[in-house]
């Protein structure tokens, strides 16, 4: 009789079929076996042998009878992750940034969904967080792509690792350092006495729209000395609205005094979202 085996990942339900580990379930290895191999069974039939804990079983085809069993393994990038195995590290730094959670929720998201890539450590500081990542070429790509979302600054360098003993080679491991900028999306930035709400971060491009006038305004780079103060979004507040003509006035929440907005808008909203600069208010749309 035939003998099939296959190998189920018990760390992340891989299974190895055909001499590779393929990204599935138990589900998905039987539907692939399924189709290799079209037993005389149907596969709903398989699955409930399947469902009554049946780890083997025997199978009919054109090809006579062969038996299949599963068995539990850790699969190749498991074992490696286990190993801690890496090939280079992705440092993100600052979080001074408002945006500086989401770009880690988005670093891991990224490595997860790409196939055959993982995270073998990660390590937090003071600073900021270090991802050890199993593929230096991916590396690459990752930061290039995140750079483009949130902005700042990327400084590639490579690091002597270790000596092969074998060949007495050094070893080196990359190391991306992606360093934000203070600033990030939804932040506002003093530049000249004036109020720009960052409206978009591309690399190096910054997109606002300055409060007052509403106008929209796209910088090529934004860097320390060209602004004078940064109010992070975290820092803007609801207020009630008083009145919302002939003027929108709202009501201060510290001085309970009735205010005029600096720059009037149209709204039908009780509250509004305001950044407060030196005594006045401005609405964030
Ligand atoms: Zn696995």
């Amino acid at each position: 009789m035939n003998k099939k085996n296959i190998k189920l990942c018990r760390k992340c339900t891989s299974y190895f079929y055909n001499n590779v580990w393929r990204k599935g379930d138990i589900k998905k290895a039987l539907q692939t076996l399924f189709l290799d191999e079209k037993p005389k069974e149907s596969l709903p039939n398989l699955y409930k042998q399947i469902k009554l804990g049946q780890m083997s079983f025997i199978l009919n085809n054109d090809k006579g009878q062969f038996s299949v069993s599963f068995s539990e393994k850790l699969c190749d990038t498991c074992s490696r992750t286990k190993s801690g195995y890496f090939e280079g590290i992705f440092q993100v730094r600052n979080k001074k940034n408002s945006n500086f959670p989401a770009l880690i929720e988005k670093t891991q998201e990224k490595i997860l969904a790409r196939k055959g890539v993982f995270v073998s450590k990660i390590i937090e500081s003071k600073t900021g967080v270090d991802f050890y990542i199993s593929s230096n070429k991916y590396l690459i790509s990752l930061s290039k792509e995140l750079w483009k979302q949130f902005g700042g600054e990327i400084k590639h360098s490579k690091k002597l690792f270790s000596r092969d003993h074998m060949t007495n080679k050094e070893v080196y491991r990359g190391t991306i350092l992606l360093r934000l900028t203070d600033y990030g999306v939804g932040d506002i930035l003093i530049i000249k006495k004036s109020l720009y709400l960052i409206t978009s971060i591309q690399g190096d491009r910054v997109k606002t729209n300055e409060l007052k006038t509403g106008k929209h305004r796209a910088f090529p780079r934004i860097k320390k000395e060209d602004y004078e103060e940064i109010i992070p979004k975290s820092e803007f507040f609801r207020v009630v609205v008083v009145t919302t003509k002939p003027i929108l006035t709202v009501l201060h929440p510290k001085t309970y005094e009735t205010i005029r907005v600096e720059n009037q808008i149209d709204t039908k909203e009780q509250n509004i979202l305001v950044a407060e600069y030196k005594g006045k208010l401005y609405v964030i749309d």
